[in-house]
């Protein structure tokens, strides 16, 4: 590993406390539906160069591990209290902030504890993840497998590109075959070409690899996003591709998104023309594949033919107006 962009090895851990663990999901300038989050670990220990998650405990993301050690009993006292002033529970999103099978999880098992509880109330739930950890819990998955579905983020079948970036997931054999497993046992499943990284892996080839990989393996839903840039993400890729000698690719990446016409919030957008393309694209390889069809926080709705994140978890289809919460 040439150029590393965390200090400890391996990464500390910290038992926690929490306050709280349900929370609304709040994405301000996207077109995303209301939905309640829960994140039971805070810092990841896959270590994505590229991830969003950091603006949370920077800078101690990759270093230091915090295990909500308490979320199973905070999440039974918040479930309770959120049913008595509200009608209408909508599904919880598990874990956008961070990885909830990342490899602490076989210690702590803080991720199933929760899972049992959501089933507990009849709550329907997704989780995200780069990992074939949740092949672990499958048969508690399959049992709730009409409110329940299981999202991967698989952006390149690339091992090279994946050891590069994100260093310490599972294999994309293991997640694909994470996918099938779900899929086999009648678990919605969804696939996250996301971030897709310009120049590196966005060739039409690489892209319809990727999405006829998961297709065949029952994927139902494929959501797409292209790399967005926040001050301290670049500093991280700025200083890898640095120390890559990529001159050429740092050129084409300082051209491709930084004016000040592209930033939404913090975030440096690539320019429009670029999305478009890639996303149409995308759309017409959903369509080839008869997959639906989403686009996250690109601000481009018209592409979607599905809902953006491919949840189609039962309260949401009934009760649409019910989803605003404060
Ligand atoms: S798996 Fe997700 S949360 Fe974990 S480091 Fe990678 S991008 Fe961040």
């Amino acid at each position: 590993m040439p150029y590393k962009w965390w200090t400890r090895d391996p990464i500390g851990v910290e038992e926690t406390q929490c306050k709280s663990l349900l929370h609304p999901f709040t994405a301000h300038h996207s077109e995303c539906p209301n939905r309640l989050v829960i994140n039971p670990y805070t810092g990841c220990q896959h270590r994505c160069l590229y991830c969003y998650g950091t603006y949370f405990f920077f800078p101690n993301y990759f270093d230091i591990l915090q295990v909500k050690i308490n979320a199973p009993v905070i999440l039974e006292n918040e479930i309770r209290k959120y049913k008595k002033s509200h009608d209408f529970f909508p599904p919880v999103y598990i874990s956008p902030a961070t990885d909830s099978y990342q490899p602490i999880e076989r210690r702590y098992h803080i991720t199933r504890q929760c899972i049992e509880i959501l089933q507990a109330h009849r709550i329907p739930y997704y989780i995200m993840s780069k990992s074939d950890g949740m092949l672990r819990d499958l048969d508690l998955h399959a049992q709730y497998s009409d409110q329940c579905m299981g999202i991967w983020t698989i952006t390149s079948l690339d091992e090279n590109r994946r050891k590069l970036w994100e260093p310490f997931t599972p294999t994309i054999k293991r997640r694909l075959h994470a996918l099938e497993r779900f899929s086999a046992e009648n678990i919605p499943t969804a696939f996250r070409v996301d971030p897709i990284l310009p120049y590196i892996d966005d060739s039409p080839d690489q892209l319809e690899e990727v999405v006829a990989a998961c297709a065949e393996r029952g994927a139902s839903h494929l959501t797409v996003s292209i790399l967005k840039l926040r001050k301290e993400i670049w500093s991280r890729i700025e200083a890898f591709l640095q120390d890559q000698n990529e001159e050429n690719l740092l050129k084409k990446y300082r051209e491709l998104y930084f004016n000040p016409t592209y930033r939404r919030g913090s975030y440096y957008y690539p320019k429009s023309k670029y999305r478009q393309k890639i996303l149409s694209f995308l759309q017409n390889l959903a369509k080839k594949y008869h997959l639906s069809f989403g686009t996250c926080l690109e601000g481009m709705p018209h592409f979607n033919t599905g809902p953006c994140d491919g949840v189609c978890l039962s309260p949401l289809k009934i009760r649409p107006l019910q989803q605003k919460f404060k």
